[in-house]
């Protein structure tokens, strides 16, 4: 078992004040993996404490200072890459060709952008005889889920240090590993003390924390739509800014007359990849009614293929799911897909054939779905994927729409219609006959899926303020 026992705080490995020990449970093993200390009230306010000190100094360095510690921290990370997917596979199940590829890769990905975007980036502007000049936040929190830990943390992080704030990062309590790794990537790239602090801890205590404390300006929260709406409660006091990237339930819509055989894969395996636990996955696919059986029957042999196994072997296999509770859930979304009067077309309850222990989900197709069943409103975050039909144009758009959520949408056949039915999408992001999640451009929700942007340079305008010069300007 792996211990991660301390906490970062002011470019020390120190001891948490009274914290408690937990254990991560491994998903596939279902025996504990690794150790943290979860923190406390007097964690939070030393990591505070330091990143509030470290502030003046951090905040005034250069663009050329901020991009050379962002390249150093690259380098670092390049060495540890190995680790970091070890760690993600270990403890929340995603395969390991998938950790070692896209999970470790969205982290450097991510480092690359922002660099490119901080050399670009535009910090002041002239109106008139004016000045109008973007400047570090402050002390900013930032609290990150496990699913695709190396992404989030990143996605906070970089942008972070090139606006030129001070942080605490809180990662999820399921991932801790990936995280102290980092931390020790940081801290051998040189970040200067109290710059970067980890905080390990649960959200109720530590989260939360966090987002009450006076000295933070600004908290970022990745997670559930309920994790980001108690950090807004929160935060509300001390009228702090609040960035939240939370659930999805998106939908994917073929459009008549697509080629089915060519269009939907894309779609089932982008759901599928990381287990059904990826806040983007477009897991309502809707289809005409003149292509819906077939488009049933493509999809359901498509799901029947796939195969779990462990998430540290080699392979293109699916991993279990994160833990006890997370498959406890997406049990009971399955039984009550089929309560609602759904069909279970491909997978359905339990565990696969081939294992025995471990949170494996079959990969489950529902069909005959309808928008207001539970398993088409609720997002699931496992291989369960639901296919909706519509008539014709206005009722695809209706029921894409038909969600508390917004973050992303997938919409494949005929550009040219996809390009008309794209702006009718409520959603912050719309994937065009396929596509790939692109660090170049940003990445957020709308409605109940979140506020602001993450990614390049609208990701480093998050953790800005704005400051007006008027009068005597020079
Ligand atoms: P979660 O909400 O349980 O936890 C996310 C983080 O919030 C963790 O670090 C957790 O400790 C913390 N947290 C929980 N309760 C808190 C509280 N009351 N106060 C402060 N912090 C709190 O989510 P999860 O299970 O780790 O991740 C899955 C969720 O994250 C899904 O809903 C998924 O859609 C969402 N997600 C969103 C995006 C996005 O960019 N929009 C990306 C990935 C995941």
């Amino acid at each position: 078992m792996k211990s991660y026992l301390q906490q970062y705080i002011n470019g020390q490995w120190v001891d948490s004040v009274g914290g408690t020990r937990h254990q991560v449970i491994s998903p596939s093993t279902e025996q504990a993996c690794s150790e943290i200390t979860l923190g406390t009230q007097a964690d939070v306010d030393a990591a505070v404490a330091a990143a509030r000190s470290a502030f003046d100094s951090f905040s005034q360095t250069t663009r050329e200072e901020r991009v050379a510690l962002l390249e150093n921290i690259v380098a670092e990370y390049q060495k540890r890459a190995g680790d970091i997917a070890q760690a993600i596979s270990t403890e929340m199940g995603c395969p390991i060709s998938v950790s070692q590829t896209a999970q470790v890769g969205s982290g450097i990905g991510h480092f690359m952008t922002t660099i490119g975007a901080l050399k670009e980036f535009e910090f002041e502007e002239r109106v008139g005889n004016n000045k109008v000049v973007h400047e570090a936040i402050g002390v900013v929190a930032l609290i990150t889920p496990w699913n695709w830990p190396m992404n989030q943390i990143v996605a906070k992080v970089a942008p972070a240090i090139a606006a030129g704030c001070t942080m605490i990062l809180k990662p999820s309590e399921e991932c801790p590993g990936a995280a102290a790794i980092f931390a020790e990537v940081l801290d051998a790239a040189g970040v200067p003390a109290g710059v970067f602090n980890l905080l390990q801890g649960d959200g109720p205590t530590v989260g939360s924390a966090l987002a009450k404390h006076p000295d933070v300006d600004m908290i970022s929260i990745t997670g559930s739509t309920r994790a980001g709406i108690a950090v807004a409660k929160d935060a509300a006091d001390t009228v702090k800014r609040v960035h939240q990237e939370l659930g999805g339930k998106s939908p994917n819509i073929i459009l008549p007359g697509a080629p089915l055989e060519q269009a939907l894969p894309a779609g089932l395996g982008g759901v599928c990849l990381n287990s059904g636990q990826s806040c983007i996955a477009p897991a309502r696919v809707l289809v005409h009614s003149s292509q819906y059986d077939e488009a049933c029957q493509i999809a359901a042999n498509f799901m029947n293929n796939l195969t779990v196994g462990d998430p540290l072997t080699e392979g293109q296999h699916l991993g279990p799911v994160v833990n006890k509770s997370q498959w406890d859930k997406i049990q009971g979304l399955i039984a009550k897909g089929i309560e609602e009067g759904a069909t279970a077309a491909a997978g359905g309850p339990g565990l696969p054939d081939n294992v025995d222990h471990g949170y494996y989900v079959k990969p489950t197709l529902f069909t005959q779905v309808t928008n207001d069943m539970t398993v088409a409103r609720e997002e699931i975050f496992g291989p369960v994927i639901t296919m909706i039909k519509y008539e014709d144009l206005e009722d695809a758009v209706r029921i894409a729409n038909d969600t508390n959520y917004g973050l992303s949408s997938v919409i494949c056949g005929d550009p040219v219609v996809a390009n008309q039915i794209a702006p009718r999408i409520r959603a912050g992001m719309v994937y065009i006959n396929a596509g790939t999640p692109d660090a170049t451009v940003p990445f957020g929700g709308y409605k109940q899926s979140g506020n602001g942007r993450e990614f390049s340079k609208w990701g480093i305008s998050e953790f800005m303020e704005i400051k007006s010069y008027i009068g005597s300007v020079l």
